[in-house]
């Protein structure tokens, strides 16, 4: 039951020197003695990889990978832009149709 020794208690294993932070590489987990320049990993040694918790999309996002990029959509609003859209063009598709032909049937005009 030894709590983790602060890095800055830590000593050479070799001429047992205090060893300084400068001489501390915690990211390599390694330390370099400023005395006798020995190299040896620290005790506690933990590795640069601090665990960090996932952070969930929210339910309205929609994460998928095409090839080797990354789509995040949202659900509900793209599906809505692509109806309105679709609606939109079906409105103006009828408009055209009966706006934009010629051959519209004109009243008074049937009688050949
Ligand atoms: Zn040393």
């Amino acid at each position: 039951m030894t709590p983790p020794p602060a890095l800055t208690d830590l000593k050479c294993r070799n001429c047992g020197a205090a060893l300084s932070a400068g001489d501390i590489s915690p990211q390599l987990g390694a330390a370099r003695c400023g005395h006798c320049r020995s190299l040896f990993a620290l005790p506690t040694s933990s590795p640069a990889s601090i665990p960090r918790p996932e952070v969930p999309l929210p339910a309205a996002f929609k994460m998928e990978t095409l090839g080797d990029t990354l789509v995040i959509t949202r659900r509900w609003r793209n599906f809505s832009a692509w109806f309105l859209l679709f609606f939109l063009l079906f409105i103006e598709q009828q408009l055209e149709r009966h706006l934009g032909s010629t051959d519209i049937p004109v009243a008074g005009e049937h009688g050949h």
